[in-house]
């Protein structure tokens, strides 16, 4: 089932999100929705607050890079590589786009839908996404670390997107 996608400017969004302590029937259809969702609107990742749940779970899939899709729950970055500047968007903020420095390798430690807890090392966009959606699980969005500069050029898309989401619009 389609899940309706918050926008920036939805409080929801700044939550530090919650550990999720069982992996019940509930827990496997928001990551099922979530999947469906993010394919939809042609994401690479989509975490759990962006579609109102705050509970600490993302799910991704970067084709780019062999369709390695994952769902991570209660993820935890380990090691990180060196720091790349990279393009980066956002479901949440449609027609937003913007540089971020992130780590161009670092390891990542969740439990998968089984229960069993995983460790991966992964590179390049799906390095980024991970700390793209890990980031949204502590209330911290991608224009947080846009350059000064950079959010001044977006200033008026910023405010409208902010708008909408603060009157509950969603994609
Ligand atoms: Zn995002």
């Amino acid at each position: 089932m389609l899940r309706n996608v918050l926008l920036f400017g939805d409080e929801i969004l700044r939550r530090k999100a919650a550990e999720i302590s069982a992996i019940t029937p509930e827990v496997r259809r928001l990551a099922a929705d979530m999947l469906e969702t993010m394919y939809y609107h042609d994401g690479l990742g989509l975490a759990a607050p962006q579609v109102g749940v705050p509970l600490r779970l993302f799910v991704m899939d970067v084709p780019r890079e062999g369709h390695d899709k994952l769902v991570c729950i209660n993820p935890v970055v380990g090691e990180r590589g060196p720091m790349r500047r990279m393009d980066e968007g956002c479901l949440s903020f449609p027609g937003v786009t913007g540089t971020v420095a992130r780590a161009a390798e670092v390891t990542i430690e969740f439990t998968d839908l089984s229960g069993a807890r995983r460790s991966r090392k992964v590179a390049g966009v799906t390095a980024q996404a991970v700390q793209h959606e890990l980031d949204h699980l502590d209330g911290v969005l991608f224009v947080d670390r846009l350059s000064v500069a950079r959010k001044a050029v977006l200033a008026a898309k910023l405010r409208a997107v902010r708008q909408r989401g603060r009157r509950g619009e969603h994609r």
